[in-house]
Protein backbone atom coordinates (compact mmCIF):
# COMPACT_ATOMS: atom_id res chain seq x y z
CA UNK A 1 0.00 0.00 0.00
CA UNK A 2 1.64 3.05 -0.44
CA UNK A 3 1.16 6.36 1.01
CA UNK A 4 -1.57 9.25 -0.23
CA UNK A 5 -0.34 12.68 0.89
CA UNK A 6 -3.70 15.07 0.60
CA UNK A 7 -3.05 17.86 -1.33
CA UNK A 8 -3.78 20.03 2.17
CA UNK A 9 -1.23 22.15 1.40
CA UNK A 10 -0.34 24.02 -2.51
CA UNK A 11 2.32 22.25 -4.17
CA UNK A 12 3.61 23.53 -7.56
CA UNK A 13 6.12 22.97 -10.32
CA UNK A 14 9.91 23.65 -9.73
CA UNK A 15 9.51 27.19 -11.58
CA UNK A 16 6.45 27.99 -9.58
CA UNK A 17 4.50 29.10 -12.37
CA UNK A 18 1.68 26.08 -12.03
CA UNK A 19 0.34 25.44 -8.97
CA UNK A 20 -1.11 21.48 -9.16
CA UNK A 21 -4.43 20.53 -8.90
CA UNK A 22 -4.03 17.61 -8.29
CA UNK A 23 -6.21 16.17 -5.47
CA UNK A 24 -3.20 14.54 -4.17
CA UNK A 25 0.23 13.03 -4.21
CA UNK A 26 0.90 9.05 -3.69
CA UNK A 27 4.65 8.25 -3.20
CA UNK A 28 4.89 4.69 -3.24
CA UNK A 29 7.69 2.79 -1.94
CA UNK A 30 7.77 -0.35 -4.32
CA UNK A 31 7.02 -1.20 -7.98
CA UNK A 32 4.05 -3.18 -6.41
CA UNK A 33 2.71 -0.56 -4.58
CA UNK A 34 2.61 1.22 -7.97
CA UNK A 35 1.02 -1.58 -9.52
CA UNK A 36 -1.65 -2.24 -6.64
CA UNK A 37 -2.54 2.07 -6.58
CA UNK A 38 -2.64 1.85 -10.88
CA UNK A 39 -4.47 -0.88 -10.15
CA UNK A 40 -7.37 0.83 -8.01
CA UNK A 41 -7.12 4.44 -9.14
CA UNK A 42 -9.21 5.43 -11.69
CA UNK A 43 -7.22 8.57 -12.79
CA UNK A 44 -3.72 9.20 -11.85
CA UNK A 45 -0.44 11.02 -13.14
CA UNK A 46 3.10 10.49 -12.68
CA UNK A 47 4.97 13.26 -11.28
CA UNK A 48 9.21 13.30 -11.78
CA UNK A 49 11.17 15.83 -10.27
CA UNK A 50 8.53 18.86 -11.07
CA UNK A 51 10.84 20.40 -13.67
CA UNK A 52 8.45 21.09 -16.29
CA UNK A 53 7.13 24.57 -17.09
CA UNK A 54 3.56 23.43 -18.22
CA UNK A 55 0.60 21.43 -16.98
CA UNK A 56 1.75 18.06 -17.96
CA UNK A 57 2.76 16.90 -15.27
CA UNK A 58 -0.63 18.31 -13.25
CA UNK A 59 -4.26 16.79 -12.47
CA UNK A 60 -6.98 16.87 -11.12
CA UNK A 61 -6.90 13.45 -9.99
CA UNK A 62 -3.75 11.58 -7.78
CA UNK A 63 -0.45 12.62 -8.88
CA UNK A 64 2.43 9.49 -8.32
CA UNK A 65 6.22 10.19 -7.49
CA UNK A 66 8.79 7.24 -7.95
CA UNK A 67 11.23 9.49 -5.76
CA UNK A 68 11.11 7.15 -2.83
CA UNK A 69 11.56 3.60 -4.85
CA UNK A 70 14.99 2.04 -3.93
CA UNK A 71 18.12 3.60 -6.36
CA UNK A 72 18.89 1.05 -8.78
CA UNK A 73 21.55 1.34 -11.25
CA UNK A 74 22.65 -2.53 -12.76
CA UNK A 75 25.45 -2.05 -15.24
CA UNK A 76 25.30 -4.90 -17.59
CA UNK A 77 28.97 -4.30 -19.26
CA UNK A 78 28.72 -6.69 -21.85
CA UNK A 79 25.16 -5.03 -22.86
CA UNK A 80 26.79 -1.67 -22.28
CA UNK A 81 23.16 -0.40 -20.79
CA UNK A 82 22.52 0.40 -17.48
CA UNK A 83 19.02 -0.06 -15.26
CA UNK A 84 17.89 2.62 -13.21
CA UNK A 85 15.22 3.19 -11.25
CA UNK A 86 12.82 5.63 -13.37
CA UNK A 87 12.65 8.59 -10.42
CA UNK A 88 16.56 8.89 -10.30
CA UNK A 89 17.88 12.09 -11.09
CA UNK A 90 20.50 12.56 -13.41
CA UNK A 91 23.25 13.48 -11.22
CA UNK A 92 22.83 10.24 -8.99
CA UNK A 93 22.86 8.27 -12.39
CA UNK A 94 25.57 10.38 -13.76
CA UNK A 95 27.33 9.72 -10.05
CA UNK A 96 26.97 5.89 -10.05
CA UNK A 97 27.99 5.46 -13.56
CA UNK A 98 31.40 7.71 -13.31
CA UNK A 99 32.54 6.31 -10.15
CA UNK A 100 32.22 2.56 -12.01
CA UNK A 101 33.84 3.83 -15.25
CA UNK A 102 30.80 4.45 -17.28
CA UNK A 103 28.83 7.41 -18.96
CA UNK A 104 25.85 8.35 -20.69
CA UNK A 105 26.46 10.03 -24.36
CA UNK A 106 24.63 13.04 -23.47
CA UNK A 107 22.63 15.39 -20.17
CA UNK A 108 20.60 17.81 -19.90
CA UNK A 109 21.82 21.30 -18.38
CA UNK A 110 20.77 20.72 -15.58
CA UNK A 111 21.34 17.56 -13.18
CA UNK A 112 18.37 17.28 -10.83
CA UNK A 113 16.08 16.32 -13.44
CA UNK A 114 14.54 12.99 -12.89
CA UNK A 115 15.43 10.15 -15.61
CA UNK A 116 11.64 9.28 -16.55
CA UNK A 117 10.61 12.96 -16.58
CA UNK A 118 13.82 13.71 -19.36
CA UNK A 119 13.09 10.56 -21.17
CA UNK A 120 9.12 11.64 -21.37
CA UNK A 121 9.49 15.04 -22.60
CA UNK A 122 12.40 14.04 -24.90
CA UNK A 123 14.97 15.98 -22.89
CA UNK A 124 18.20 16.97 -24.76
CA UNK A 125 21.77 18.35 -24.42
CA UNK A 126 23.62 19.87 -27.11
CA UNK A 127 26.08 18.30 -29.87
CA UNK A 128 25.62 18.06 -33.42
CA UNK A 129 26.13 13.81 -33.26
CA UNK A 130 24.07 13.97 -29.87
CA UNK A 131 20.17 12.33 -29.98
CA UNK A 132 17.72 13.62 -26.97
CA UNK A 133 18.30 11.31 -23.42
CA UNK A 134 15.38 9.49 -25.22
CA UNK A 135 17.45 7.72 -27.61
CA UNK A 136 19.31 6.54 -25.40
CA UNK A 137 16.57 4.16 -23.79
CA UNK A 138 17.25 0.53 -24.63
CA UNK A 139 13.91 -0.38 -22.63
CA UNK A 140 11.30 0.39 -19.96
CA UNK A 141 9.52 -0.93 -17.58
CA UNK A 142 6.17 0.16 -17.50
CA UNK A 143 3.14 -0.59 -15.50
CA UNK A 144 0.01 -0.61 -17.68
CA UNK A 145 -3.13 1.16 -16.99
CA UNK A 146 -4.44 -2.98 -15.63
CA UNK A 147 -1.82 -2.75 -13.30
CA UNK A 148 0.53 -5.34 -15.23
CA UNK A 149 4.11 -4.98 -15.13
CA UNK A 150 5.85 -5.06 -18.88
CA UNK A 151 8.70 -4.71 -20.29
CA UNK A 152 9.03 -2.67 -23.92
CA UNK A 153 12.74 -2.58 -26.08
CA UNK A 154 13.56 -3.31 -29.08
CA UNK A 155 12.38 -6.77 -29.39
CA UNK A 156 8.78 -5.98 -28.42
CA UNK A 157 6.52 -7.06 -31.45
CA UNK A 158 4.96 -4.02 -32.93
CA UNK A 159 7.82 -2.32 -32.53
CA UNK A 160 6.53 0.57 -30.06
CA UNK A 161 10.08 1.27 -28.06
CA UNK A 162 9.93 4.48 -30.72
CA UNK A 163 6.49 5.08 -29.59
CA UNK A 164 7.09 4.72 -25.95
CA UNK A 165 10.76 6.58 -26.16
CA UNK A 166 8.63 10.07 -25.63
CA UNK A 167 5.91 8.81 -23.98
CA UNK A 168 4.43 12.05 -22.20
CA UNK A 169 3.10 10.28 -19.21
CA UNK A 170 0.77 8.84 -21.81
CA UNK A 171 1.16 5.30 -21.67
CA UNK A 172 1.75 3.81 -18.28
CA UNK A 173 4.00 4.80 -15.35
CA UNK A 174 8.01 4.01 -16.34
CA UNK A 175 9.48 2.45 -13.00
CA UNK A 176 12.71 1.66 -13.98
CA UNK A 177 14.83 2.97 -17.58
CA UNK A 178 17.52 1.05 -19.25
CA UNK A 179 19.70 3.26 -20.67
CA UNK A 180 22.61 2.94 -24.00
CA UNK A 181 26.45 3.44 -22.05
CA UNK A 182 29.84 3.86 -23.25
CA UNK A 183 33.18 3.99 -21.06
CA UNK A 184 33.92 7.06 -18.98
CA UNK A 185 35.36 10.07 -20.76
CA UNK A 186 36.78 13.25 -20.18
CA UNK A 187 35.72 16.61 -21.26
CA UNK A 188 36.96 20.49 -21.47
CA UNK A 189 34.52 23.23 -21.06
CA UNK A 190 35.89 26.25 -23.01
CA UNK A 191 33.89 29.89 -22.93
CA UNK A 192 34.40 32.72 -25.53
CA UNK A 193 32.33 36.39 -25.35
CA UNK A 194 31.03 38.16 -27.91
CA UNK A 195 31.02 36.29 -31.01
CA UNK A 196 29.42 39.27 -33.66
CA UNK A 197 26.15 38.35 -35.69
CA UNK A 198 28.25 38.32 -38.72
CA UNK A 199 30.46 35.51 -37.49
CA UNK A 200 27.33 33.55 -36.12
CA UNK A 201 25.78 33.63 -39.42
CA UNK A 202 28.42 33.04 -41.74
CA UNK A 203 30.05 30.07 -39.54
CA UNK A 204 27.03 28.31 -37.52
CA UNK A 205 27.91 25.07 -38.57
CA UNK A 206 31.56 25.29 -38.40
CA UNK A 207 30.96 26.36 -34.42
CA UNK A 208 28.32 24.35 -33.38
CA UNK A 209 30.23 21.26 -35.09
CA UNK A 210 33.45 21.55 -33.82
CA UNK A 211 33.49 20.24 -30.56
CA UNK A 212 30.80 17.22 -29.08
CA UNK A 213 28.84 20.01 -27.62
CA UNK A 214 28.52 23.88 -28.12
CA UNK A 215 25.86 26.18 -26.90
CA UNK A 216 25.45 29.43 -27.73
CA UNK A 217 24.12 31.87 -25.45
CA UNK A 218 22.10 35.24 -26.59
CA UNK A 219 19.83 37.67 -26.03
CA UNK A 220 19.24 38.63 -29.80
CA UNK A 221 20.90 42.52 -28.51
CA UNK A 222 24.16 43.69 -30.90
CA UNK A 223 26.22 41.27 -28.71
CA UNK A 224 25.44 38.42 -30.86
CA UNK A 225 26.34 35.19 -29.55
CA UNK A 226 27.53 36.72 -25.78
CA UNK A 227 28.77 32.69 -24.39
CA UNK A 228 29.76 30.37 -26.44
CA UNK A 229 30.33 27.35 -24.32
CA UNK A 230 32.49 24.54 -26.38
CA UNK A 231 33.07 21.49 -24.58
CA UNK A 232 35.79 19.62 -26.01
CA UNK A 233 35.86 15.40 -25.73
CA UNK A 234 39.68 15.31 -24.89
CA UNK A 235 39.58 11.83 -26.78
CA UNK A 236 38.52 13.56 -29.81
CA UNK A 237 40.66 16.05 -32.08
CA UNK A 238 40.43 19.51 -31.05
CA UNK A 239 38.43 21.84 -31.19
CA UNK A 240 39.93 24.02 -34.90
CA UNK A 241 37.59 27.15 -34.91
CA UNK A 242 39.43 29.90 -34.21
CA UNK A 243 36.87 32.26 -31.91
CA UNK A 244 39.02 35.11 -31.72
CA UNK A 245 39.58 35.16 -34.94
CA UNK A 246 35.79 35.82 -35.55
CA UNK A 247 35.76 38.50 -33.25
CA UNK A 248 35.09 36.83 -30.06
CA UNK A 249 37.29 37.32 -26.77
CA UNK A 250 37.97 34.60 -24.18
CA UNK A 251 36.08 34.66 -21.37
CA UNK A 252 38.59 35.55 -18.34
CA UNK A 253 36.69 33.61 -15.51
CA UNK A 254 33.89 31.44 -15.11
CA UNK A 255 30.55 32.97 -16.34
CA UNK A 256 26.99 32.14 -16.06
CA UNK A 257 25.12 31.50 -18.68
CA UNK A 258 22.03 33.85 -16.72
CA UNK A 259 22.23 36.18 -14.01
CA UNK A 260 23.54 33.93 -11.44
CA UNK A 261 26.37 33.29 -9.40
CA UNK A 262 29.33 31.83 -11.65
CA UNK A 263 29.71 29.82 -8.69
CA UNK A 264 27.16 27.58 -9.73
CA UNK A 265 28.19 26.11 -13.35
CA UNK A 266 30.25 23.74 -14.32
CA UNK A 267 34.20 24.46 -14.40
CA UNK A 268 35.14 26.13 -17.58
CA UNK A 269 38.51 27.44 -18.48
CA UNK A 270 39.38 24.28 -20.83
CA UNK A 271 40.01 22.17 -17.41
CA UNK A 272 39.37 18.45 -18.56
CA UNK A 273 36.71 17.00 -16.00
CA UNK A 274 34.66 13.66 -16.31
CA UNK A 275 31.39 13.96 -18.45
CA UNK A 276 29.30 14.22 -15.43
CA UNK A 277 30.84 17.16 -14.48
CA UNK A 278 30.97 19.27 -17.50
CA UNK A 279 27.95 17.85 -19.91
CA UNK A 280 25.58 19.58 -17.66
CA UNK A 281 26.07 23.65 -17.48
CA UNK A 282 25.03 23.32 -13.87
CA UNK A 283 26.68 21.68 -10.87
CA UNK A 284 24.60 19.23 -9.15
CA UNK A 285 25.77 20.33 -5.39
CA UNK A 286 24.16 23.97 -6.07
CA UNK A 287 20.51 24.73 -5.36
CA UNK A 288 20.32 26.02 -9.36
CA UNK A 289 18.53 29.42 -8.85
CA UNK A 290 15.76 30.28 -7.06
CA UNK A 291 13.81 28.68 -9.75
CA UNK A 292 12.01 32.06 -10.39
CA UNK A 293 11.63 31.75 -14.22
CA UNK A 294 9.60 30.24 -17.39
CA UNK A 295 10.77 28.30 -20.22
CA UNK A 296 10.15 28.39 -23.75
CA UNK A 297 11.61 25.91 -26.38
CA UNK A 298 11.48 24.91 -29.98
CA UNK A 299 13.54 22.11 -31.96
CA UNK A 300 13.78 23.48 -36.02
CA UNK A 301 15.72 21.80 -38.81
CA UNK A 302 19.41 22.50 -38.42
CA UNK A 303 19.14 24.37 -42.07
CA UNK A 304 17.39 27.05 -40.83
CA UNK A 305 19.10 27.77 -37.88
CA UNK A 306 20.43 31.23 -39.18
CA UNK A 307 17.75 32.29 -40.89
CA UNK A 308 15.86 31.67 -37.61
CA UNK A 309 17.81 33.29 -35.13
CA UNK A 310 17.70 36.58 -37.82
CA UNK A 311 13.83 36.51 -37.83
CA UNK A 312 14.06 36.58 -33.88
CA UNK A 313 16.08 39.53 -33.62
CA UNK A 314 13.54 41.72 -34.92
CA UNK A 315 11.87 40.48 -31.70
CA UNK A 316 14.86 41.90 -29.01
CA UNK A 317 12.53 44.86 -27.87
CA UNK A 318 10.04 42.23 -26.62
CA UNK A 319 12.21 40.06 -25.23
CA UNK A 320 14.67 43.01 -23.60
CA UNK A 321 12.40 43.38 -20.26
CA UNK A 322 11.82 39.70 -19.45
CA UNK A 323 14.60 37.65 -20.73
CA UNK A 324 17.44 35.94 -18.76
CA UNK A 325 19.20 33.75 -21.42
CA UNK A 326 18.45 32.11 -24.67
CA UNK A 327 20.74 29.34 -25.53
CA UNK A 328 21.30 27.52 -29.23
CA UNK A 329 22.02 24.17 -29.21
CA UNK A 330 22.35 21.32 -31.99
CA UNK A 331 20.40 17.89 -31.30
CA UNK A 332 20.81 14.76 -33.67
CA UNK A 333 17.84 13.44 -35.02
CA UNK A 334 15.86 10.77 -33.05
CA UNK A 335 13.46 7.82 -34.01
CA UNK A 336 11.23 8.76 -31.25
CA UNK A 337 7.77 9.39 -32.65
CA UNK A 338 7.17 12.41 -30.42
CA UNK A 339 10.68 13.66 -30.22
CA UNK A 340 11.12 17.36 -30.90
CA UNK A 341 14.18 16.12 -33.16
CA UNK A 342 11.88 13.08 -34.27
CA UNK A 343 13.76 12.21 -37.85
CA UNK A 344 15.54 15.20 -38.23
CA UNK A 345 18.66 17.08 -37.62
CA UNK A 346 17.66 19.53 -35.50
CA UNK A 347 18.75 23.15 -33.94
CA UNK A 348 16.88 23.87 -30.53
CA UNK A 349 16.40 27.71 -29.98
CA UNK A 350 15.36 27.50 -26.23
CA UNK A 351 14.71 31.19 -24.04
CA UNK A 352 15.18 31.47 -19.99
CA UNK A 353 12.41 34.56 -18.98
CA UNK A 354 11.66 35.79 -16.17
CA UNK A 355 8.61 34.55 -14.21
CA UNK A 356 6.25 37.02 -15.71
CA UNK A 357 3.62 34.95 -16.73
CA UNK A 358 1.38 37.43 -19.27
CA UNK A 359 4.66 38.85 -20.57
CA UNK A 360 6.26 35.41 -21.43
CA UNK A 361 2.65 34.34 -22.82
CA UNK A 362 2.45 37.39 -24.99
CA UNK A 363 6.10 36.55 -25.81
CA UNK A 364 5.82 33.40 -26.80
CA UNK A 365 2.89 33.85 -28.92
CA UNK A 366 5.17 36.24 -31.19
CA UNK A 367 8.14 33.80 -31.08
CA UNK A 368 5.39 31.17 -32.42
CA UNK A 369 4.71 33.71 -34.97
CA UNK A 370 7.97 33.87 -36.52
CA UNK A 371 9.21 30.49 -35.90
CA UNK A 372 6.20 28.82 -38.17
CA UNK A 373 7.63 29.22 -41.58
CA UNK A 374 10.25 26.85 -39.92
CA UNK A 375 7.77 24.05 -38.63
CA UNK A 376 9.02 24.73 -34.61
CA UNK A 377 8.53 21.78 -32.56
CA UNK A 378 7.56 23.20 -29.26
CA UNK A 379 9.58 21.11 -25.70
CA UNK A 380 7.00 19.45 -24.58
CA UNK A 381 8.28 19.94 -20.85
CA UNK A 382 8.30 23.96 -21.51
CA UNK A 383 5.28 26.64 -22.21
CA UNK A 384 3.98 27.29 -25.56
CA UNK A 385 0.85 28.43 -27.38
CA UNK A 386 0.51 26.28 -30.10
CA UNK A 387 -2.88 24.76 -30.67
CA UNK A 388 -3.76 21.01 -30.80
CA UNK A 389 -3.95 21.37 -34.30
CA UNK A 390 -0.87 23.07 -34.57
CA UNK A 391 0.99 20.38 -32.84
CA UNK A 392 -0.17 16.91 -35.17
CA UNK A 393 1.40 19.25 -37.87
CA UNK A 394 4.60 19.49 -35.60
CA UNK A 395 4.25 16.03 -34.63
CA UNK A 396 3.43 14.12 -37.52
CA UNK A 397 3.13 10.78 -35.72
CA UNK A 398 0.78 12.36 -33.12
CA UNK A 399 -2.11 10.39 -34.10
CA UNK A 400 -0.82 7.29 -34.38
CA UNK A 401 0.66 7.99 -30.55
CA UNK A 402 -2.79 9.20 -29.35
CA UNK A 403 -4.27 6.07 -31.09
CA UNK A 404 -1.53 3.70 -29.09
CA UNK A 405 -2.28 5.28 -26.09
CA UNK A 406 -6.54 4.28 -26.57
CA UNK A 407 -5.48 0.81 -27.06
CA UNK A 408 -3.20 0.58 -23.73
CA UNK A 409 -5.34 2.88 -21.81
CA UNK A 410 -9.14 2.20 -23.10
CA UNK A 411 -10.14 4.20 -19.72
CA UNK A 412 -7.65 7.12 -19.81
CA UNK A 413 -6.71 6.02 -16.33
CA UNK A 414 -3.12 8.21 -16.87
CA UNK A 415 -5.49 11.33 -18.94
CA UNK A 416 -4.65 14.38 -17.74
CA UNK A 417 -6.16 17.77 -18.91
CA UNK A 418 -2.73 18.32 -21.04
CA UNK A 419 -2.97 14.94 -23.22
CA UNK A 420 -7.19 14.90 -23.06
CA UNK A 421 -6.17 18.25 -25.28
CA UNK A 422 -3.43 16.94 -27.98
CA UNK A 423 -4.65 13.08 -27.89
CA UNK A 424 -8.54 13.37 -28.30
C1 LIG B 1 16.40 24.64 -14.84
C2 LIG B 1 15.91 23.70 -15.92
C3 LIG B 1 16.78 23.28 -16.90
C4 LIG B 1 16.33 22.45 -17.93
N1 LIG B 1 17.23 22.06 -18.87
C5 LIG B 1 16.79 21.33 -19.92
C6 LIG B 1 17.70 20.95 -20.95
O1 LIG B 1 18.90 21.19 -20.87
N2 LIG B 1 17.20 20.29 -22.02
C7 LIG B 1 15.88 20.00 -22.14
O2 LIG B 1 15.48 19.44 -23.16
N3 LIG B 1 15.00 20.31 -21.16
C8 LIG B 1 15.43 20.96 -20.06
N4 LIG B 1 14.55 21.27 -19.06
C9 LIG B 1 13.17 20.78 -19.16
C10 LIG B 1 13.02 19.46 -18.43
O3 LIG B 1 14.02 18.55 -18.75
C11 LIG B 1 11.69 18.77 -18.77
O4 LIG B 1 10.65 19.63 -18.47
C12 LIG B 1 11.51 17.42 -18.06
O5 LIG B 1 10.26 16.87 -18.35
C13 LIG B 1 11.54 17.54 -16.59
O6 LIG B 1 11.54 16.24 -16.02
P1 LIG B 1 10.81 16.05 -14.64
O7 LIG B 1 11.29 14.81 -14.02
O8 LIG B 1 10.88 17.28 -13.85
O9 LIG B 1 9.32 15.78 -15.13
P2 LIG B 1 7.89 16.39 -14.67
O10 LIG B 1 7.90 17.82 -15.01
O11 LIG B 1 7.67 16.05 -13.25
O12 LIG B 1 6.99 15.57 -15.64
C14 LIG B 1 7.11 15.72 -17.04
C15 LIG B 1 6.43 14.57 -17.78
O13 LIG B 1 7.08 13.35 -17.50
C16 LIG B 1 6.13 12.38 -17.09
N5 LIG B 1 6.76 11.46 -16.16
C17 LIG B 1 7.54 11.76 -15.11
N6 LIG B 1 7.90 10.64 -14.46
C18 LIG B 1 7.32 9.61 -15.12
C19 LIG B 1 7.28 8.19 -14.93
N7 LIG B 1 7.93 7.62 -13.94
N8 LIG B 1 6.56 7.46 -15.80
C20 LIG B 1 5.89 8.02 -16.82
N9 LIG B 1 5.89 9.34 -17.05
C21 LIG B 1 6.60 10.13 -16.21
C22 LIG B 1 5.04 13.20 -16.43
O14 LIG B 1 3.81 12.49 -16.35
C23 LIG B 1 4.96 14.36 -17.40
O15 LIG B 1 4.26 13.97 -18.55
C24 LIG B 1 14.97 22.05 -17.98
C25 LIG B 1 14.10 22.43 -16.97
C26 LIG B 1 14.56 23.25 -15.93
C27 LIG B 1 13.62 23.64 -14.84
Amino acid sequence: MSDVIAAQRTRTNWAGNVTYRASGLARPTSVAAVQELVSRTPRLTALGSRHSFNTIADTDALQVSLADLPPVLDIDTDRRVVRVAAGMIHSQVAAGLEARGWALANLASLPHISTAGAVATGTHGSGVRNPSLAQAVVGLEIVRASGDRVFVDASTPDGSLDAHRVALGALGIVTAVELAIEPTFQVATTVHLDLPWEAVAAHFDAVVSDAYSVSLFTSFDDRGARQVWVKHRTDEPAPVVDLVALGARPADGPVHPGENDPAGVTEQGGVPGPWSERLPHFRSSFTPSTGAEIQAEYLLPAGSAVEALQALRALEPVFAPILIAAEVRTIAADTAWLAPSSERQSVGIHFTFRRDADAVAAAVERIEDVLAPFDARPHWGKVSAASAERLHEAYPRLSDFAALARDLDPTGRFRNAFLARILS
